[in-house]
């Protein structure tokens, strides 16, 4: 898919505010692209089309997952975790986007996991640091990535970032974000 129409495609889906976040994404994916010697043109398309499905009806996201045969554990999860999966399989199964790599970022954008791929960690980091956001420990983050540039120890304080925050308040953390931490702690520097 070329960048123009998948940008396309976002801005007729997404709310003006989210079609925004989504290039932002896109832009930091680039860059870090550069920087960690990844795909430019897949962190691209990734980045632009990571939050396709994020307000998708949630019925309609449990039907997807049901379909696809998507993992069962996301049947006890909301949207915040089931965007990423029910984007990832509408870009494969009627956009046609037949990427392994793209198919993964998208999907566990959301969640993180273990051994994930350079796309992977590069989306996941930079939906967490798009220049707009502004989440404590943000700039901590971005110090990780464009001055030590460690990215797996970026993807593991993001993860411990969101999984102290959903204890906090009580939430349910989606087993694959519990592997995720435990592998980038251990392959950490
Ligand atoms: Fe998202
Ligand atoms: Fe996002």
């Amino acid at each position: 898919m070329k960048h123009k129409d998948a940008q396309e495609i976002v801005k007729e889906k997404l709310p003006e505010k989210r079609y925004k976040h989504s290039k932002r994404v896109a832009e930091t994916a680039v860059e870090m692209a550069k920087i960690f010697e990844a795909d430019v043109d897949k962190c691209y398309l990734a980045g632009i089309l990571h939050d396709y499905s994020k307000y998708d009806e949630l019925s309609e996201m449990y039907q997807c997952v049901t379909q696809y045969k998507l993992d069962p554990n996301l049947l006890s999860f909301k949207s915040e975790v089931l965007h990423g999966p029910v984007a990832a399989v509408k870009m494969r199964e009627e956009f046609r986007i037949d990427d392994e790599e793209i198919y993964q970022a998208i999907m566990n954008h959301t969640s993180g996991r273990s051994h994930m791929t350079l796309i992977e960690k590069i989306i996941f980091t930079a939906d967490y640091i798009e220049p707009k956001r502004t989440q404590p420990g943000v700039d901590y983050i971005r110090d990780i990535v464009f001055e030590e540039q460690n990215l797996d120890f970026a993807v593991y304080e993001i993860t411990k970032s969101n999984i102290l925050h959903l204890v906090s308040k009580d939430r349910s953390i989606y087993p694959r974000t519990l592997d995720c931490l435990n592998y980038y702690n251990m392959v950490k520097e």
